[in-house]
């Protein structure tokens, strides 16, 4: 008997492959709800869904099914260049925004705020998805639609707790006027599955950007953070920022009794494989290959030096590359293109933590007769050393997000954890270098 979508769809919403997108949330009016953001932030049926609505939902979701090729022919007819890591594209270039506090507002180079607000400017849109914290619960990201440059602002800077923008998709659709929206690749692969049904709901986006995506954490993450601090209650949060400052940035807390607490982004990065949301690590897409131009730190030892902020841009569709070429022209942006193969070795080990970690996770999940998303592709033929090395990662990411460990953890200051995350780091970068670049 064939399975319904209701309970295919309940089994992506209780298990790893929900990436909290928001889509099941924000289309079931009311009837489906997130549950303990502080905690396991998951979906959950609180009133019976009709057939009809469970159908929608169940297409929404792009948690069990996103085909990569079929969008990808779909969305990019005119996309002259592609590459199995990076999708398709026009071009790819190092940059950055040229206003100096569009810049320093960024989390990068400021070049996705930078577009919004030239989108904004030219009254190409009217308003703008993106992710700022919550007015009422400041410890919690909260999608909004921003219609003034100082609301894009505001919302600039990476956010590395869970978000779930799709969860606004009713406001979306009530918008009187054309909307840009800016997300993770989940969300995104939600929202290009409603547009490839012209479902109302989307019917507002006219644009599509995003940044690039390792991880993400749960809350769990900021309690631990607080806890180490010697601060025990999250509600005495005022102000929370993950890249506060100048590039790289602070992960950063501000609280009721006017402490502030910060940590460099490099050392809070300690928090990943302590807190990392599973999911994470079977999403496959780095570049958010779903966008119209889409944006990473430009990481290389030349820029990081700099400061300032640097971005690594990709520009992907015909939309994306008219944008891009408007700025340039315009004096928005700076941007100096790159090859390839360039862009490939700059973030070499985030595709192989991804383009091939991720595949190997969920051939590893298919083993252990876990359900595994289909993303229409699969990349296969690695050593047997990068296997290993995987069950290394993977055993390593469930041994560190057991309590024990985090309450271990917990009893050192993060400045020392930190340092001691980042040497092992690059110690760990150095000693598999050559396994994660053979044939990158
Ligand atoms: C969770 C996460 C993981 C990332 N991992 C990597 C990585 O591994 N490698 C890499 O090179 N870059 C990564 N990035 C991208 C990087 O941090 C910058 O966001 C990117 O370089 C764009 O910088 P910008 O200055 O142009 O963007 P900004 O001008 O700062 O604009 C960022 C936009 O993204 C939106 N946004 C921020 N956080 C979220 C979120 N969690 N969900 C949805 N929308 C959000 C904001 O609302 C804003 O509109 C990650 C970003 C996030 C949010």
């Amino acid at each position: 008997m064939k399975e319904k979508s209701i309970d295919k769809l309940q089994k992506v919403m209780r298990s790893h492959l929900c990436n909290r997108c928001g889509s099941c949330v924000g289309l079931s009016e009311g009837k489906i709800v997130f549950k303990n953001k502080t905690g396991i932030y998951l979906p959950k049926a609180i009133a019976p869904i009709d057939d009809e609505m469970a159908e929608t939902l169940w297409h929404a979701c792009p948690g069990a099914k996103f085909n990569f090729p079929a969008y990808r022919e779909q969305f990019y007819p005119e996309s002259p260049h592609f590459h199995d890591f990076i999708g398709s594209y026009f071009r790819i270039g190092i940059g950055h925004a040229m206003q100096p506090d569009i810049r320093r507002a960024g989390a990068s180079g400021g070049i996705i705020s930078a577009i919004l607000i030239w989108l904004l400017q030219k009254n190409l849109i009217d308003g703008a998805v993106v992710l700022g914290m919550s007015k009422t619960e400041p410890w919690l990201t909260q999608a909004f639609i921003a219609t003034t440059e100082a609301e894009i602002m505001e919302a600039a800077q990476s956010k590395y707790i869970i978000s779930s923008n799709n969860d606004i998709l009713p406001e979306i659709a009530a918008f009187k006027g054309i909307l840009a929206y800016v997300g993770l690749p989940g969300q995104i692969q939600s929202i290009r599955k409603l547009q490839a049904i012209d479902h109302p709901s989307v019917k507002n986006i006219r644009y599509i950007f995003g940044p690039f995506y390792g991880n993400t954490l749960h809350f769990s993450s900021i309690n631990s953070f607080l806890k180490t601090h010697g601060e025990k209650d999250y509600r005495n949060i005022t102000k929370l920022y993950f890249r506060h400052g100048e590039w790289p940035g602070n992960m950063r807390v501000e609280l009721k009794s006017g402490r502030i607490i910060e940590l460099k982004k490099f050392h809070a990065n300690y928090l990943i494989p302590f807190h990392i949301l599973r999911n994470s690590l079977y999403c496959t897409d780095l570049t958010n290959e779903f966008t119209d131009i889409s944006g990473g730190d430009a990481w290389a030892p030349v820029y990081e030096e700099r400061g300032k902020g640097f971005s690594m841009v990709i520009s992907r569709s015909k939309k994306g590359e008219e944008i891009l070429q408007q700025m340039l022209g315009e004096g928005w942006l700076k941007f100096d293109q790159i090859s390839e193969q360039e862009a490939i070795t700059m973030h070499s080990h985030g595709y192989d933590f991804k383009k091939r970690g991720g595949f190997i996770r969920i051939r590893f999940r298919h083993m252990l007769g876990k359900s595994t998303p289909d993303y229409g592709y699969t990349l296969k033929g690695f050593t047997l050393l990068r296997y290993l090395m995987e069950v290394f990662i993977s055993t390593l990411f469930i041994l560190l997000s057991t309590r024990l460990a985090r309450w271990s953890v917990e009893q050192f200051s993060p400045t020392f954890i930190g340092g001691i995350f980042e040497k092992t780091r690059t110690i760990w970068k150095n000693s598999t270098h050559k396994i994660k670049r053979k044939n990158l």
